[in-house]
């Protein structure tokens, strides 16, 4: 999983400059089939204060089933979630977009999926799902946040009262087998590895040892111990 940066500086949200201290991440989907992330750009990096006409959205990235693509920098206050205190998410959560697959179509209010062939697009789902459990991951040990109790989806944080009335993304993964529940532990294994993996790497770093003296006398030796070890250092004494 490759993040491009690639931040939306025409939209208004990023030029408001506001900073956010992350406390979660929230989990959305586009709700426009076959709008591929660097298409976004195209949709979303306009200003409504200039007239243009933009949506008054922002999300931190956009992530389809080959792209990563951030929008925003990451402690930046985003759009996601709802305007005003309905919405009260964008104060604390980073906002994720998924882009839904071609070929589904929506009922008309906009709410579920009317046709949807769950075997012919089982193959985008899984790279976009595995997209998005790796970019979670990542921000998890970016953040240290917890998987399983920081993270939620659009629906999830209306529940909460912390986000405004959208269906995403319960009307899509369940069609596919898979849970919010789900993704939490699947985002808990893949930083579990991202930890190990820095843990394997850090064993095999070099070491430079400081050497501070070398004695006939082993009563010479514990006494520069004590010195050191007074003055806060650590030490052993080897032959
Ligand atoms: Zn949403």
């Amino acid at each position: 999983m490759k993040i491009t940066q690639d931040f939306f500086t025409c939209n208004d949200c990023y030029n408001t400059g506001k900073t956010i201290e992350v406390k979660g991440l929230m989990l959305h989907s586009t709700a426009a089939p076959g709008v591929k992330a660097a298409e976004w750009k195209a949709r979303w990096n306009k200003s409504y204060a200039k007239g243009e006409t933009a949506r008054q959205a922002c999300v931190h990235a956009f992530v389809d089933d080959k792209d990563v693509i951030q929008a925003l920098p990451w402690n930046h206050e985003g759009w996601h979630a709802g305007k005003g205190s309905k919405g009260s998410a964008n104060q604390t959560h980073i906002g994720v977009e998924l882009c839904e697959p071609k070929g589904a179509v929506y009922n008309k209010n906009g709410t579920a999926f009317a046709k949807y062939d769950v075997k012919a697009l089982t193959p985008y789902f899984e790279k976009v799902y595995q997209n998005a459990v790796a970019l979670f991951a990542f921000l998890c040990k970016e953040y240290n946040l917890n998987p399983r109790t920081d993270i939620i989806c659009h629906k999830e944080g209306w529940r909460k009262g912390i986000a405004c009335g959208h269906a995403d993304v319960e009307h899509w993964f369940p069609l596919h087998g898979k849970s919010m529940d789900d993704f939490r532990e699947d985002t808990a294994a893949a930083l579990a590895a991202l930890r190990a993996a820095d843990t394997a790497a850090s064993a095999t770093q070099p070491r430079y040892r400081v050497q501070v003296g070398a004695f006939a006398d082993r009563g010479k030796a514990q006494t520069l111990l004590a010195r050191l070890r007074a003055a806060g250092f650590e030490g052993y004494i080897r032959t």
